[in-house]
């Protein structure tokens, strides 16, 4: 069994006895990429060089025993719209082609301080729009279960990553779905943290009131070591909420006997997948079986979440990428003969995807339009939110699917964008609302593409979570497992 092989913890672990070097770690996942990346193609930048100076510099820490933590030494990939000091960062988009920031996210500059390896930066949708990878402006990541398959997305370059064993674990972002759908595509573990509880600052903005950074990992315990590592209180972020920051590994093996959870009738609608639905049945009824107690609830605007959100997204993003004109920010067009020219060819760099966004969005906010579409969404939002406080008034956390169908395949949805949105049915809601969630893997299709169990919890109980998560994972016998190649 190679160390690739390995759960990040186990890593840790294996760091910390000292049967290996995070160097001989670093190295054997630099060779692996070497091997099997230019068939998935998870990552759009490989680090070679840095990676391997930092792990030479995470065994001296080990060595001396100074400041070590449990992530020292172990390598992690990010994705490519979180910005990382000198690493490209380019949201895999033609615009950020060449930029290289001046400076750390407050993600990346936690694992920097606690020692971990960045191996590289891996491939998304454009600017974390969409939910196939196929939006990249440098060409999809494949589905390592099936590489005819989309890996989801827009982190499907991490869900792979962590899938193919191309990193032991990884940051997605998740505005609306981001995380949580690649990781049930890839059969990992996906975690979109409360809104406010991990920082934004250097994540490159997307939807601002909806992004959330968060782990991708091979399992459940991991997902709660790296959020450890990464939340907290950041006075660079304004959104970042001021509340304590538990040990998210502290008591996640509590188990969910007498835990109340709720099953959204409107989350298992007529034309989902048949094999989709009776795997998450069955995950629900293996939480039973552990001591949960199942009530249908009801979260009766549901309905209404595709529209808001794709209202709200665009509308924040038409604004947020309204600065890459090619004069503060984005890569300039040359030789351009005045400075309208200048900005209509700068701004072509965009993608199909993107643009289109932009124009919803920016319809969305025009003067005659505003109060019709962009305030109305900011009321469904309102009854969204208020559907989920109702509902934990009577339960302790949500389950449901996180996609209704398996993967689908490469080029099955691009020419129907609508189609495309559809697929984030389950997992926008939760954006809105500005809740935790996280997929686990619950099983597979008779053709052998994961499936995934979404479990959702109320703001700042990512503990509870984890735990139910944890509990759900121990039994059900879908830990860990990798596709072979
Ligand atoms: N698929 C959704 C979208 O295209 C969610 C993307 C995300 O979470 N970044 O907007």
């Amino acid at each position: 069994m190679s160390v690739c092989d390995k759960s990040a913890l186990e890593i840790s672990e294996m760091l910390a006895a000292g049967q290996i070097s995070s160097v001989e770690v670093t190295q054997a996942y630099l060779d692996r990429i070497a091997t099997v990346d230019p068939g998935i193609h998870a990552y759009l930048h490989i680090c070679p060089e840095t990676a391997l100076t930092q792990a030479r510099q995470a065994d001296e820490r080990r060595a001396q025993g100074d400041g070590v933590t449990a992530v020292t030494g172990v390598p992690i990939a990010l994705k490519d719209n979180i910005c990382a000091r000198g690493l490209r960062t380019t949201c895999a988009s033609r615009m950020l082609e060449n930029f290289r920031p001046p400076y750390d996210a407050t993600v990346t500059a936690r694992l920097r301080n606690a020692g971990a390896v960045i191996l590289g930066k891996t491939n998304l949708d454009e600017f974390a729009m969409g939910s196939s990878t196929e939006n990249s402006g440098f060409g999809p990541t494949l589905n390592p279960w099936d590489t005819e398959r989309i890996p989801g997305g827009s982190s499907g370059g991490s869900g792979a990553a962590v899938a193919a064993a191309l990193a032991p674990w990884a940051l997605g972002s998740d505005t609306g779905g981001s995380i949580r759908q690649p990781a049930a595509h890839c059969g990992v573990v996906g975690l979109k943290p409360t809104y406010g509880r991990v920082s934004r600052y250097g994540l490159v903005a997307y939807g601002s009131s909806l992004d959330q950074i968060g782990p991708m990992t091979i399992d459940v315990k991991d997902a709660a070591l790296l959020l450890n590592v990464i939340a907290g209180h950041d006075p660079m972020d304004s959104t970042s909420h001021d509340v304590p920051t538990p040990d998210f590994l502290e008591g996640i093996d509590g188990g969910v006997a007498g835990m109340r959870i709720g099953m959204p009738k409107e989350y298992f609608t007529e034309g989902m997948d048949p094999e989709v639905e009776q795997t998450v049945h069955a995950a629900i009824a293996a939480l039973k079986n552990l001591g949960a107690e199942v009530h249908e609830i009801s979260l009766p605007h549901t309905r209404y979440a595709i529209a808001a959100y794709y209202v709200s997204a665009t509308a924040e993003a038409s604004s947020n990428l309204a600065r890459y004109d090619g004069v503060q920010y984005g890569e300039r067009e040359p030789d351009c003969k005045n400075i309208i020219e200048m900005y209509t060819k700068t701004r072509a760099r965009f993608g199909d995807e993107v643009k289109r966004r932009i124009m919803l969005g920016t319809y969305a906010l025009s003067a005659g339009f505003y109060d019709a579409y962009y305030l109305k969404s900011l009321k469904v939002r309102t009854l969204i939110q208020k559907d989920f406080l109702n509902a934990f008034e009577s339960v302790d956390l949500i389950a449901a699917p996180v996609t209704p169908t398996p993967a689908f395949r490469l080029g099955e949805n691009t020419d129907d964008p609508l189609s495309m949105y559809l697929a984030d049915v389950f997992t926008v809601s939760l954006n809105l609302a500005g809740y935790a969630g996280v997929s686990v893997p619950c099983g597979f299709s008779s053709n052998h593409l994961p499936i995934g169990l979404q479990l959702i919890s109320p703001a700042f109980e990512e503990a509870r979570l984890l735990r139910a998560a944890y509990a759900y994972e121990a039994t059900a016998g879908f830990k860990g497992l990798r596709p072979v190649r």
